[in-house]
């Protein structure tokens, strides 16, 4: 087979997207925007669909979410053509191009194939200055076009609010028409609106595992990228990494705008997002977003699972995750946060969330650091910097908040070094900043004492394995926050100044007030201590709020009354704007607490979730014996009789419960 032209004898432009011959595909003629073409990851040439053999959906000219090898990169397989999962930038940016070649047409009555849009006359074209709002414009684009723009991503229920997001934050893509005054429903237009420099990777991508960096050593005739990946790259289109295919992943800002940047001056502050940070790190950790499916239903939470043939009632177990260990857990934290892949540092770009630990404490003494690794930044610019609180939270407390926003964490802030309980800041101890090491301890009396009815019994676990992304994940009721410990935050001192999503709910309670403030359960003598750089800061909660659930009269019938063994108090950290930390739960803390060596025993703790679900990952019990530095109390069931039992527990009620 041969090419009526010489694909190597081809002068490109710096976006490998334009030839100065205008000689393309097998045919050699030349591009039109308004049809769709594809570009080979391999030589980097562009391919008519029509000349292809794969058959490719038409119906949105642009798109940046297939890998493609052309027939001559391919020669034992022959040409391949395969659509991958779209992350947000990419499905945003793709939609705007799609409006915004749209709109031309419109406007100039053009019709598809028109020559205006074929590549020798690009220059010819002017800027498209077209600008589209999320709800008038894009959601009814990508939602007509779901297939073509998101391939493969599930349709959740908030799908737009998470665009609506992407394209607020993401300002090296996306430009507002009202950008001092900038929100995820502002009129967004590309940063680069020469639709002729998109290509595969453009907006990001969000399909390979280990994409490295690209070194482009020539931009004139012998073009061939040096590209070991998947995707193609470029100067102006540095890299992404992914700490797993089913996380999201992030370019990097471009450190040089290849093309005509006409839109107005951005003021990005690379500082102030995930990205640098992920800049920073990248050369051994791998940051990730939390799970999607953390957001399917309200009122759940979603656990990883797999089938396990020694498990014939069940069928399935949970199925831990490496790391193992006490670490953050992707399935309990915020949308938005980004946590590393040893799951032990964490930051987000946007507005307070929260990232929990995997485990709860429930009774006795325990601690552990906090490197913040950035925060406590005063204003920046007018704008506020980057922050951390840090805390201890259940997991009902809310996690696009802060800890210490709700009755269910207790927290402390960085900038003035305030405890914080209910969003209410009282004085504590010494403001931390970056740099500083805060430990957390907490004291919790022991079950029997502290709730006298409370019998250690094994929970039931109302659970259901679904499969979300091919991939099986059980389902399990969540504990809901009540109205009452909601109403705690409407006591008169409290300013009404946010939108906080129980809010709602306060108003209806709140016609039935002039009560006297809901009692709720404590703990007696359970208390947090907070130390700066070893430096013990005081008392600064005592009695805390009981954990297990209150039933009371407006307690819905559905919701869940008995420990399924994640109540309890997590190790809490929520970050603000670029906030980082890092966390350790020992064994060795770089200041180890002074008044209770018994914290030093944490790491015991950290089976119980684990011996809920007999887990027999042997890595995973190898690794916590070996952490183990004295015997279990004597009062303690031993490891072996809990499994019996609960293997008995699980196995009366263990038939999965498909509804
Ligand atoms: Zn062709
Ligand atoms: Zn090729």
């Amino acid at each position: 087979m041969s090419m009526s032209y010489d694909p190597n004898k081809l002068t490109w432009n710096e976006t490998h997207t334009i030839n100065e011959e205008h000689q393309y595909c097998y045919c050699g003629e030349d591009r039109n925007l308004t049809e769709v073409s594809v570009q080979c990851c391999q030589c980097l040439n562009w391919f008519h669909a029509k000349c292809i053999k794969a058959s490719i959906d038409k119906t949105i000219p642009i798109f940046t979410n297939y890998r493609f090898i052309c027939k001559f990169c391919n020669e034992l397989e022959g040409e391949n053509f395969k659509r991958s999962q779209a992350g947000w930038k990419e499905i945003g940016g793709c939609a705007i191009a799609n409006l915004m070649l749209q709109q031309h047409m419109a406007d100039h009555q053009a019709l598809k194939g028109d020559s205006r849009y074929l590549s020798k006359n690009y220059k010819k074209l002017p800027p498209f200055n077209y600008y589209f709002n999320k709800n008038d414009h894009l959601r009814p684009f990508v939602d007509k076009n779901w297939s073509s723009l998101c391939t493969e991503r599930s349709r959740t229920a908030t799908w737009w609010a998470t665009l609506g997001s992407c394209l607020y934050s993401t300002k090296d893509l996306f430009v507002a028409k009202d950008e001092h005054c900038r929100s995820a429903s502002s009129n967004f237009c590309l940063v680069d609106p020469n639709l002729w420099n998109i290509r595969p990777g453009h907006f990001g991508t969000s399909h390979s595992r280990n994409q490295s960096r690209l070194h482009k050593e020539s931009t004139k005739n012998n073009t061939r990228t040096v590209n070991e990946s998947e995707t193609q790259d470029d100067s102006s289109q540095s890299i992404v990494h992914a700490s797993s295919s089913k996380r999201q992943i992030t370019p990097l800002p471009s450190t040089e705008q290849g093309m005509t940047p006409p839109a107005p001056p951005m003021q990005s502050n690379p500082k102030n997002t995930v990205i640098a940070l992920i800049e920073a790190n990248s050369s051994n950790t791998e940051f990730g977003q939390s799970g999607e499916q953390n957001n399917l239903r309200h009122g759940f939470k979603y656990l990883p699972c797999q089938s396990d043939v020694f498990f014939p009632y069940m069928q399935y177990r949970n199925s831990e995750l490496p790391p193992y260990g006490v670490r953050l857990s992707k399935e309990d934290a915020s949308l938005s946060v980004w946590i590393s892949g040893d799951q032990l540092t964490t930051t987000t770009e946007y507005g307070f969330s929260m990232a929990r630990a995997n485990c709860p404490v429930k009774e006795g003494n325990w601690f552990y650091e906090v490197f913040i690794d950035r925060g406590g930044e005063g204003k920046i610019d007018g704008k506020d910097g980057a922050h951390v609180r840090v805390g201890w939270a259940r997991r009902e407390g809310n996690r696009n908040s802060s800890v210490g926003s709700d009755a269910y964490s207790y927290g402390f802030r960085d900038l003035t070094g305030h405890k914080v309980h209910q969003s209410r800041l009282s004085r504590y101890g010494e403001p931390f900043k970056t740099g500083d090491v805060i430990g957390l301890y907490i004291s919790l009396p022991p079950l029997n004492k502290g709730v006298p009815d409370y019998k250690p019994k094994c929970p039931k676990r109302h659970r259901i394995p679904i499969l979300f992304k091919g991939d099986t994940i059980f389902e399990y009721k969540d504990f809901k926050p009540t109205n009452k410990m909601n109403d705690l935050l409407e006591l008169p001192e409290k300013k009404k100044t946010k939108n906080f999503w129980w809010q709602q709910k306060q108003e209806e309670a709140k016609n039935s007030s002039t009560q006297p403030p809901p009692i709720i359960p404590k703990l007696p003598g359970s208390k947090i201590i907070v130390y700066k750089n070893g430096v013990c800061q005081g008392v600064a909660f005592e009695d805390l709020y009981s954990f297990f659930p209150m039933v009371d009269e407006r307690t819905n019938e559905e919701n869940l009354t008995e420990d399924d063994g994640s109540l309890g108090y997590y190790p809490a950290v929520s970050m603000f704007r670029g906030g980082t930390c890092t966390l350790n739960f020992g064994p060795y803390f770089r200041y180890p607490p002074q008044p209770d060596p018994e914290a030093e025993r944490y790491m015991e703790y950290i089976a119980e979730d684990v011996l809920y679900d007999i887990i027999d990952e042997i890595e995973l019990w190898d690794w916590m014996i070996s952490k183990k530095k004295r015997p279990r109390p004597a009062t303690d069931v031993s490891d072996s009789e809990i499994i019996k039992k609960i293997k008995l527990d699980d196995t009366d009620e263990g038939t999965p419960n498909i509804q």
